[in-house]
């Protein structure tokens, strides 16, 4: 199967000339994060292109700064304004899907692939399709369509490093050259802001109360999705495609401090772990040197400060988005095309106040109850079944809103 960097380099690569990167999503957390990375060893990278969804100003800043050839702006509206603030600094300006798909197209060595939802497939396939190595953040473009991706990966030659904290961490324990002694993977979570409480204890809870994880500081729609633990649905999909493994080889396991990032347990009863202070520089820094580690100043773990490291198993009827994941792992098809569009139509819905937090994961149960799966034959087919799944859950979110 082509997934995953299949090989590790034993051998440290000297870097020689710098690299050139480009990152989509630069004004989100994780493209922040790539950011302040880069601005530590500056020297070693040359920016190539920058994007956002709205935040001009942003983009405009963080693409002088880091002196980028170009920097695309996907709502077309806001490209007088990008012109305006990158008038005279030589920063080329561009704006729309299209320009998106283009900028993807020009090849880089080092591609951070870090919009948020199924609106970053398209400039990942493309980036995917130059050859170039893909830092994958974006899990909603794998969910949807990996394995049309992964064929892509596997055709234009290109590479796929996983930046999410828990398929890094794997990615840095797995023996891909002893896979038939890998038992099964161990995917931690959290449990989100609301672990304590019973499933009707969080009908009302708050928008407020739901972004405010406890361990990491991330966009607002992944932290929707933590809280209902769809995030943590959406990652054992990822883990099937990333990873040379079968749909019930994947475990879940609530570990709320954050610090064991994920597992594989061997054949000979070893679990390996990837620990480290919930801080995705961790992660986006392993996929930034690789094959090579660099040093940073990440927060490190402090043992002596530690009081417990502690598991517990997760409860579907608390949080029953888990079901509806394996549901749509199991299913295949479109199954978990669908499950993802109708999730960032419910989440959307939340985020402006529509909805109540429960509503959100009864949406896409909903629209997986609806909605009739297909095999897909074309990548066009992916993007008429995300449609087809945002129509019926806006419907269902519709009528929860009348
Ligand atoms: P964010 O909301 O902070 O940033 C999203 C970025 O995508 C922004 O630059 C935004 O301008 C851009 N964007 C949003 N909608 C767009 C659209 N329609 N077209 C083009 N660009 C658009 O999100 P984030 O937390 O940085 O997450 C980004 C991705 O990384 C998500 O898929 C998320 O699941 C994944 N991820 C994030 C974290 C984290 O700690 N934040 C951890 C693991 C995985
Ligand atoms: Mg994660």
């Amino acid at each position: 199967m082509g997934s995953v960097a299949q090989t590790k380099s034993k051998e440290p690569i000297q870097a020689t000339a710098p690299k050139k990167v480009s990152i989509f999503g630069a004004t989100g957390s994780v493209g922040c994060s790539t950011i302040s990375l880069i601005n530590e060893r500056p020297e070693n990278f040359q920016i190539e292109v920058l994007t956002a969804n709205r935040n001009v100003k942003k983009l405009a800043e963080q693409a002088i700064s880091l002196k980028a050839r170009k920097a695309v702006i996907a709502t077309t509206d806001l490209y007088e304004e990008l012109k305006d603030c990158l008038s005279g600094t030589g920063v080329e300006a561009a704006a729309g899907a299209d320009a998106l798909i283009e900028a993807a197209s020009e090849p880089v060595d080092w591609v951070m692939s870090a919009i948020v939802g199924a609106a970053g497939l398209a400039p990942t396939l493309a980036a995917i399709q130059t050859g170039s190595v893909v830092a994958l953040a974006n899990k909603e473009a794998l969910v949807c369509a990996g394995d049309m991706m992964l064929q892509n990966v596997e055709k234009f030659g290109a590479t796929l490093l996983p930046v999410d904290s828990e398929h890094n961490a794997i990615f840095q324990v797995l023996d891909l050259e002893q896979m038939d002694k890998v038992e099964r993977i161990i995917l931690t979570a959290s449990g989100g802001p609301f672990l304590k409480l019973s499933y009707e204890e969080m009908r009302n809870v708050t928008l407020a109360q739901t972004l405010a994880h406890p361990n990491w500081d991330m966009g607002a729609k992944i932290s929707v999705d933590s809280a209902t633990m769809m995030n943590k649905g959406l990652e054992l999909i990822e883990a099937v495609h990333l990873f040379p493994v079968g749909n019930d080889d994947v475990d879940i396991i609530i570990h709320p401090q954050s610090i064991i990032h994920s597992m594989v347990e061997y054949g000979d009863g070893s679990i390996l772990a990837q620990m480290g202070a919930p801080d995705m520089r961790t992660p986006i820094s392993y996929a930034l040197g690789w094959p090579n580690r660099h040093k940073f100043k990440a927060n490190r773990l402090d043992f002596g400060e530690m009081s417990a490291l502690t598991f517990m198993e997760p409860d579907t009827s608390q949080f029953p988005a888990l079901k509806l994941a394996k549901f749509a792992l199991n299913t295949g098809k479109s199954a978990p095309t669908i499950l993802n569009a109708a999730n960032e139509v419910a989440v959307g819905g939340f985020l402006k106040g529509q909805i109540g937090f429960l509503d959100i994961v009864s949406i896409v149960e909903e629209t997986l109850n609806c909605a009739k799966f297909v095999e897909f034959s074309d990548i066009s087919d992916i993007y008429v079944e995300d449609r087809n799944g945002r129509e019926i859950a806006s419907n269902i979110l519709r009528n929860k809103c009348a």
